[in-house]
């Protein structure tokens, strides 16, 4: 391809909305154009990048057994109410009607779909398993689009749905996705982890998340060096936190603290550590207040606290509510007294407590001396529960000794273990090989493209743009002629050309030929910016010289090269 002839246009500016840096790069390098919120246009090298991406995500998913297919973006909302989701799933659905006023919505993931496809196609054992898998474009209306590719309304996923007979082929299908994933991303030159996972709205048993590492990632991820131990913070426990002094076997007393509302308030007028303070927080559920408490120097993990109590969202409670359902002002609830039609879930880190200090569900008033055994749990239920946020330096919940680093990473692929919930909602089930009617054991298999690409830039840059992995790259090479008025220059570049385009790719061709008429320094900094792997410059100056100049993108190393021997270097470079 020439350059002067493709539709590649760099930009010395990022867009003012572009915070990260692979957002900034894709843009400046010509890659992708805004058209609204979240929503892009793949210029025509950024969707090469994207499309050797799907071309090696096929390859993979077909290797694993993976059958692809392609199912509708738009899906009728009887099918999302035979699963619960159409009200489930929340405002990221984007739901619509058409001329009739039958209601759909656009696809944000194809599980009701795939089910549904199965359940009239697939009878008997005998055809299981079965893996589906597309690549095609999803939308979520997020609340928050942002970073580029990588948190997009309109996006492009691989999605994979497993089907199996019994729980021991739905973990083969498992394994066998994780494999795949694994090579995906390995083939990419990322780096990554593989963490435990939160289930969400999907639903289901289990799940890993692939995790690419770097500062701009949106996912905190805790893991042990000692023993590899990896999860979400979303999901991530603790080991056993180390208990504070003990006390309470004088009888609980009741202490005035005016003004204090904060637990480090409460702390140092009692002259007590914060982790010896009980807080607790009272939450609006979908069926009524919850009371949480947890120990004063330690968060609530949201996700955690929804999975316990169940329902679709959570919001702290207002201070008329707290009043209303405590007796005391918000600031001051605590679990002695608390009325039990309100729901009381403790975490493990509070239960460990013993003579602690909490509110007293009155104003300016906190109980000392606390047991849970003595003062709560003898006058009303309590559910003991693990709610508490995983921070930096905790012990690790899986080993002795090793202790949880917290770091940011991008979620490039979650793979989840279904089991029934959906083949059981939506009666998919098969007849076994005792005659039985059973339902079929799912998996499903997400893989972000665009934030793959994004990913794989927050990676591979420098200040001058971005360095590709040799398999992402929209081109692997760029051919700079710097002197395209030098009849000399021109005809050695043209030979180079057609040299580098039946060297590389027999059939096809991966080199763009910047002959454009822009002057050197234009060209290398371009050619930076969109980062080529391997750049061959012929100028009057490298001819002079004995041949071309070969560099790769990753060290800018420059070697002249014969122009005879140009595409046997750079084969081997590649
Ligand atoms: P997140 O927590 O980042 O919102 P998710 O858990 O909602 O992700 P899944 O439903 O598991 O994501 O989707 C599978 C994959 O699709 C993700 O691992 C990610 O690579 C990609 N993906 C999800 N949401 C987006 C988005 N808004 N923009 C681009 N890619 C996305
Ligand atoms: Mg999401």
């Amino acid at each position: 391809m020439r350059w002067s002839n493709y539709y590649l246009m760099t930009a010395r500016e990022a867009p003012r909305d572009a915070e990260v840096t692979s957002h900034r790069l894709m843009a400046r390098a010509g890659l992708l154009r805004r058209l609204a919120a979240g929503i892009y246009t793949m210029q025509p090298a950024g969707w090469r990048t994207l499309r050797k991406l799907m071309g090696n995500v096929r390859r993979e998913m077909e290797r694993a057994g993976a059958i692809e297919l392609s199912m509708p973006a738009i899906q009728p909302a009887e099918l999302w109410e035979e699963s619960e989701r159409w009200t489930k799933y929340g405002v990221e659905l984007l739901r619509m009607e058409d001329r009739h006023g039958r209601r759909f919505c656009f696809g944000p993931t194809h599980e009701e779909v795939v089910t549904d496809l199965v359940r009239r196609d697939v009878k008997s054992y005998r055809q299981l398993p079965i893996n589906l898998f597309q690549i095609q474009t999803k939308f979520r209306d997020e609340i928050r689009p942002r970073f580029g590719l990588m948190r997009g309304r309109e996006f492009l996923m691989k999605d994979a749905y497993s089907f199996d007979a019994d729980e021991e082929g739905l973990d083969r299908s498992y394994r066998a996705m994780h494999a795949a994933y694994s090579r995906i991303f390995e083939a990419c030159g990322l780096e990554y982890s593989v963490v435990e996972a939160d289930s969400g709205t999907i639903g289901g048993s289990s799940s890993h998340e692939f995790m690419v590492l770097a500062d701009t990632g949106e996912s905190a991820v805790a893991s042990c060096a000692a023993c590899g131990y990896g999860a979400n913070v979303e999901r991530a426990e603790t080991g056993v936190l180390p208990v504070p002094a003990a006390g309470g076997a004088e009888a609980p007393r009741e202490v005035s603290t005016p003004g204090t509302t904060t637990v480090a308030q409460v702390a140092e007028l009692l002259e007590v550590e914060p982790a010896q303070v009980v807080k607790t927080l009272i939450y609006e559920t979908d069926d009524g207040l919850a009371a949480v408490a947890i120990r004063g120097d330690r968060e609530v993990n949201e996700v955690k606290l929804l999975n316990v109590l169940g329902g679709l969202g959570l919001r702290l409670a207002t201070a008329e509510q707290v009043e209303a359902a405590t007796g005391g002002p918000l600031g001051f609830s605590g679990p002695v007294g608390l009325p039990a039609d309100v729901r009381l879930v403790v975490d493990e880190s509070a239960r460990a407590l013993a003579g602690f200090v909490c509110g007293a569900n009155s104003g300016d008033r906190h109980f000392a001396s606390v047991r849970w055994d003595r003062d709560v749990a003898s006058a009303r239920p309590v559910e003991w529960v693990d709610v508490m946020t995983a921070v930096h330096g905790d012990p690790c919940p899986r080993c002795s000794g090793g202790e949880l680093r917290l770091s940011r990473g991008i979620e490039v692929g979650h793979i989840f273990k279904l089991g029934t919930v959906y083949s059981e909602k939506m009666n998919c089930t098969f007849t076994d090989d005792s005659g039985r009617l059973q339902p079929m054991e799912m998996g499903c298999y997400g893989l972000g493209i665009g934030r793959t690409a994004a990913a794989a830039i927050e990676q591979g840059h420098d200040k001058d743009g971005i360095i590709w992995p040799k398999p992402l790259a929209p081109f692997t090479v760029v051919l700079s002629s710097l002197d395209p008025g030098d009849e000399a220059v021109n005809s050695a570049a043209d030979t180079l050309y057609e040299e580098l385009v039946g060297a590389l790719a027999p059939g096809g061709f991966d080199v763009l030929y910047d002959d454009r008429a822009e002057r050197p320094g234009v060209k290398f900094k371009d050619a930076d910016l969109v980062g080529f792997p391997v750049r061959v410059v012929v100028g009057a100056r490298s001819l002079a010289s004995g041949g071309a100049e070969v560099s790769n993108r990753s060290d800018g190393e420059r070697e002249v090269v014969a122009l005879d021997e140009v595409a046997e270097d750079v084969v081997r470079r590649l």
